[in-house]
């Protein structure tokens, strides 16, 4: 662990302070949740991934210019045969926060070893507590070992969240079951609206389901006690009596364009400036000098506005 990086960051054209990076280690994944990827999907060859060493430099490097929290994710991040090793190079990094979103199959081996680094901020994927739910959205049945995990997580003292897709008719009249395990256990749940992202465009609207109407939803047998939380927060966040900690992630009724802090950088070493958009620079063999230069390009490219939507999947893009 390393002292952590205060210094000032990278100010947008409309006044955003740009700081945070999703860093996405693959597109692989041994899931198939059905709104995040076909399920005949092809991954890239593993050639066109960024190395170990070239993810490190690159996010070594954007430290230098105010990057100063990052998480990773993927596709699956712990399919990576060298996931240890790009965390150990960025707990080296002078970070504020470095943080892994993870469909939790493989992650009660590693959680030794995180246990160990900067890497304490774990949210994990879960969008249904019933079993044959979890495999209608996972087509997997992996459900006891995700579930497990979670909790074993949680017991070795990270800090953790799990991550609810909302799906209108698929685990909607789940709300109140996920708000009991989050009293339960003391693990924050974050509903989060679909986005219109990649393969399910198309059911959008017959799959969506607003965070506002679960709110109301709610709000008709429970007190929910609002949270503050930080201005470029991507969650409003609230509690209830029972001691629920919940938070509400609408990017689609309510985006947060306006406050977003983050780039993002892809497994094949592109940093774009926002998830719905495929505008970005690549990285790879550029010298470190350019740096600098094209993280002003990038961040000039942030739009200020939400785009509707995108036909690349998310798990192509780094969820
Ligand atoms: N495999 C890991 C996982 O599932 O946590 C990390 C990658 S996944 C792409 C990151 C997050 O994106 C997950 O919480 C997933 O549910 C979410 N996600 C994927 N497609 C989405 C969509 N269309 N709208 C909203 N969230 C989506
Ligand atoms: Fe895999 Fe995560 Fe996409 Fe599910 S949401 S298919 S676990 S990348």
């Amino acid at each position: 662990m390393n002292n952590a990086n205060t210094s000032s960051s990278i100010i947008d054209p409309h006044g955003r302070c740009i700081h945070k990076m999703r860093v996405q280690l693959t597109d692989a994944c041994n899931f198939r949740c059905f709104y995040c990827m076909p399920a005949q999907v092809k991954f890239l060859p593993s050639k066109q991934l960024l190395s170990a060493t070239e993810i490190i430099d690159i996010c070594s490097e954007l430290t230098n210019v105010g990057i100063n929290e990052m998480r990773v994710s993927g596709g699956e991040p712990t399919l990576r045969k060298d996931f240890r090793q790009i965390i150990e190079g960025l707990d080296e990094l002078n970070l504020l926060k470095l943080g892994l979103t993870s469909n939790a199959y493989f992650l009660d081996k590693e959680l030794p070893f995180l246990k160990n680094t900067n890497c304490q901020h774990i949210n994990i994927s879960l969008d249904s507590l019933n079993k044959q739910s979890f495999a209608q959205i996972t087509k997997t049945n992996y459900f006891d070992t995700v579930f497990q995990t979670i909790l074993q997580t949680k017991a070795m003292g990270f800090h953790v969240k799990v991550n609810v897709v909302l799906l209108k008719g698929v685990n909607d009249a789940e709300v109140f079951d996920f708000i009991e395990f989050s009293a339960r256990h003391k693990i924050e749940v974050r509903f989060l609206e679909l986005m219109k992202i990649g393969p399910q465009n198309a059911k959008h609207e017959h799959l969506f389901i607003s965070a506002r109407e679960i709110i109301q939803k709610i709000e008709g047998s429970e007190k929910l006690t609002p949270q503050s939380v930080n201005c470029d927060s991507t969650s409003f966040n609230f509690t209830t009596s029972a001691g629920a900690h919940i938070g509400f992630i609408a990017s689609e009724s309510q985006p947060f364009c306006q406050f977003c802090s983050r780039l993002r950088l892809t497994a094949t070493g592109i940093l774009r400036a926002c998830l719905m958009s495929e505008d970005g620079i690549n990285l790879r063999y550029r010298n470190k000098a350019e740096y600098a230069a094209i993280l002003h390009d990038v961040v000039s490219m942030k739009p200020n506005y939400r785009i509707d939507h995108i036909e690349q999947p998310m798990y192509q893009i780094g969820g």
